[in-house]
């Protein structure tokens, strides 16, 4: 049996960083860029128009205002997406829409509603004085060629989306999402579903590890009940460890006669880094690995499961995807919390803030099969070895449930 700072150590220095892959602009959302994203132009690429009006010589303007309009001579017009190949002389003017090449000579836009508009054919009046520069979007003010955009690492999201499409970026480079397998042990195991017959329960865990696989955007690619017998484990395993990157299971790795999840991880070759850690609920937690691929065996009661997976699988999944790790934070007991003289104790619970203190208050079901201590809970509540319960008013760590926000 090994502590729990002990056992974090060896699962960080056992990660498998993933390689990486192209995809689509469009399908980037929610993964992690895997290189550097440079501007390929300035941009703006060229000087536009900023308003719909009329591009002019500022210098022809002075004085112009609604009584005593300057009249100036219309050569033509510019909408977004011509190339703009027109240049104005003294006296001259175009039209010119958001978005458009200013033509040579211009240095100033006029907004339309401060002229005699665009019905004009041949001269348009000017109600207003105008400067260098007015309504107009200059090549490379926002970002120049080579500049960096976007880091590696960085989490695509609509923002990133937007810029690397803003520049040309049919494909972008992401690390690859890793490929989990979830199975859960137990002949006692039923579907939701299924009739209820004595001694049986239904399978809740492998329903959790779903939904927390989905949370985080991976893919389940294994997924099943697998029976309290050596073969069918072998069989499902020996697939798992050919196709996944990770593997978690509920159930079958404690000290009972049917629990073969260990010695069938074994037999496969798998290296077991341990099993048992000083912690409370899910003291049996085996960690091993084959090939890069991690495996974590998860004990099955339902609080011991869950929990696991945030505290041992979740923070794994943080490294992969590059996401700055979730941290321990400290709020106050709001009401004692069971400390364990050698383990480290976990709890689902209530976080909140209180006269601007973070408060925290840990269910009261405190058992490991009682799962419905998760229902009301946003966050996991931590608590170091200690003698005696930790009291109100006493810091103690918390983790808010990466769904779920402070009450
Ligand atoms: P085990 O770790 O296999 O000894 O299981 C410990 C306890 O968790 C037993 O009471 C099991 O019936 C229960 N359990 C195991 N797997 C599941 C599951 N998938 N869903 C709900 N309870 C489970
Ligand atoms: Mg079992």
């Amino acid at each position: 049996m090994i502590s729990f700072d002990k056992a974090k150590s060896i699962v960080n220095k056992n990660i498998t960083e993933l390689d990486t892959e192209s995809i689509d602009l469009i399908e980037s959302g929610g993964r992690v860029l895997a290189e550097d994203i440079r501007a390929t132009f300035d941009m703006p690429r060229f000087n536009n128009s900023a308003m719909d009006g009329f591009a002019v010589r500022a210098s022809d303007l002075m004085r112009a205002s609604k009584n005593k309009p300057i009249i100036l001579k219309l050569i033509g017009g510019i909408a977004a997406g011509d190339s703009g190949d027109l240049s104005i002389g003294q006296g001259e003017c175009t039209r010119c829409m958001t978005g458009a090449p200013i033509p040579r000579g211009a240095d100033a836009i006029v907004i339309v509603e401060d002229t005699s508009g665009f019905e004009d054919k041949n001269e348009v009046k000017i109600f207003t004085e105008s400067f260098s520069g007015k309504n107009i979007r200059y090549k490379g003010e926002e970002i120049s060629n080579g500049d960096i955009l976007i880091k590696k690492n960085q989490l695509i999201s609509a923002s990133e989306i937007g810029i690397l499409a803003s520049f040309g970026y049919a494909k972008v480079l992401v690390y690859r999402v890793p490929k989990i397998a979830i199975f859960a042990t137990g002949d006692e195991l039923l579907e939701p579903g299924e009739v209820l017959k004595d001694g049986k329960i239904y399978n809740s865990n492998l329903y959790i590890f779903s939904e927390l696989v989905r949370q985080r955007g991976f893919n389940v690619v294994m997924k099943e009940v697998v029976n309290d017998s050596p073969e069918s484990l072998r069989i499902f395993l020996s697939e798992a460890l050919n196709n996944c990157d990770i593997i978690i299971s509920s159930g079958g790795v404690s000290m009972g006669k049917y629990d073969y999840v260990r010695d069938i991880f074994m037999e496969l070759g798998v290296e077991e880094h341990f099993w048992k850690v000083t912690q409370k609920p899910g003291k049996p937690l085996f960690f091993g690995t084959k090939s890069g691929k991690m495996i974590f065996g998860l004990p099955g009661n339902p609080v011991s499961s869950f929990l696991g997976f945030m505290v041992w699988v979740w923070p794994v999944f943080d490294r992969l995807m590059k996401v700055q790790k979730s941290q321990w934070i400290k709020a106050k007991l709001e009401t004692p919390f069971p400390q364990e003289p050698i383990k480290t104790r976990f709890l689902f619970g209530k976080l909140f803030v209180k006269k601007e203190n973070l408060m925290c208050t840990p269910s009261s079901k405190i058992g490991s099969h009682m799962l419905s201590s998760s229902l009301d809970a946003n966050c996991i509540i931590k608590a170091d070895p200690g003698q005696g319960d930790l009291q109100k008013g006493k810091d103690i760590s918390v983790k808010l449930l990466p769904w779920k926000n402070l009450s």
